[in-house]
């Protein structure tokens, strides 16, 4: 098959390994850079054009878009279903991951385990929205953050008051979250590729962070995962419409709870931490999967 992979660095190690593993199982792996496509948007018959050329036609597109070119980067996606490529990813269910509070409401529609979570742009409804939650200690998120920065811990009301006026104050959208505790700064990454979890990793803050990013200094080890952390996984991907994510789980006393599922999830952390080779992976589903005019929504979102 001939596959367009999505990025803005060729270097990136998830950009290299999907590129390495593809062609490792016979098939010819474009990287292409997002932000230099270009667009021919006609009734009758639009194109992605680069480097002055209108690129070929691919069977299957792998977008790996970071969240700061979300809005570009969907957009040329999505150029592509138009054009009847297979996505593995479509542009709606990437936005709809790109959006902390869209994702919520998606996964509290289908009954999916998440921690108690406020939304509010009004500062007189602070205390009601701590209180709702259950109360200080709270986690106070920006809407947009990522790789965990912009994710706050207040210990006390007085706290999180100030935290949330202040935020509120620079007009950022910001979420309220009820602290899940006793999961002891680690989170599950769980990656999910065509409904199944084909890895799985804990990932442990350093000690005094509740944030158990790897960018934050977390450390990771494999995981076995129940059944019903599973199930969770999976029916999250399903909820966003991701073929490919990562799924990050909290271990609650109330069972898994999600927190966010990503439509570009690392390979570095999974790889090393699992053994498997989950780029591979990635191209198996292609194998199986990636037929022209397959895409639901035909760039329609
Ligand atoms: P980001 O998208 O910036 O990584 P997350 O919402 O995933 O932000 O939060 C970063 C980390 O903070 C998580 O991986 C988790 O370890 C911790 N965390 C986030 N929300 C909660 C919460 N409600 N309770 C306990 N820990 C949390």
């Amino acid at each position: 098959m001939k596959i367009a992979i999505l990025s803005r660095n060729k270097n990136l190690y998830s950009t290299r390994r999907l590129k390495e593993a593809g062609e490792a199982m016979g098939h010819e792996v474009d990287i292409i850079d997002t932000l230099h496509c270009y667009m021919d948007i006609t009734s009758t018959r639009s194109t992605v054009r680069y480097h002055g050329e209108e690129l070929p036609k691919y069977d299957a597109i792998i977008p790996r878009i970071g969240a700061s070119v979300t809005f570009y980067g969907t957009a040329v996606a999505r150029q592509f279903e138009m054009m009847g490529t297979f996505n593995i990813n479509e542009s709606v269910a990437i936005s709809r991951s790109r959006d902390k509070l869209r994702s919520l409401q998606l996964l509290s529609r289908k009954g999916i385990g998440l921690p108690r979570t406020g939304f509010a742009s009004k500062p007189d409804n602070i205390k009601d929205l701590i209180k709702n939650v259950g109360g200080a200690p709270v986690v106070i998120k920006l809407l947009e953050g990522t790789q965990g920065i912009g994710v706050v811990l207040a210990d006390t009301a007085k706290a999180a008051e100030s935290i949330i006026e202040a935020f509120m104050g620079l007009k950022a959208n910001i979420l309220v979250q009820e602290f899940i505790k006793e999961a002891g700064g680690a989170d599950i990454r769980c990656l999910v590729i065509g409904g199944k979890v084909v890895a799985a990793m804990k990932r442990q803050g350093a000690e005094g962070e509740f944030r158990s990013n790897l960018h934050r200094g977390g450390s990771a080890e494999v995981v076995k995962l129940s059944k019903e952390e599973r199930e969770t996984a999976v029916n999250a991907a399903k909820a966003m419409g991701l073929n490919m994510c990562g799924v990050d789980l909290l271990r609650s006393q109330n069972g898994p709870m999600v927190m966010e599922v990503n439509s570009s999830p690392g390979l570095e952390g999974i790889e090393t931490a699992t053994g498997k080779n989950v780029a591979g992976m990635v191209f198996e589903f292609l194998e199986k999967n990636a037929k022209p005019n397959h895409t639901k929504t035909r760039g329609k979102g």
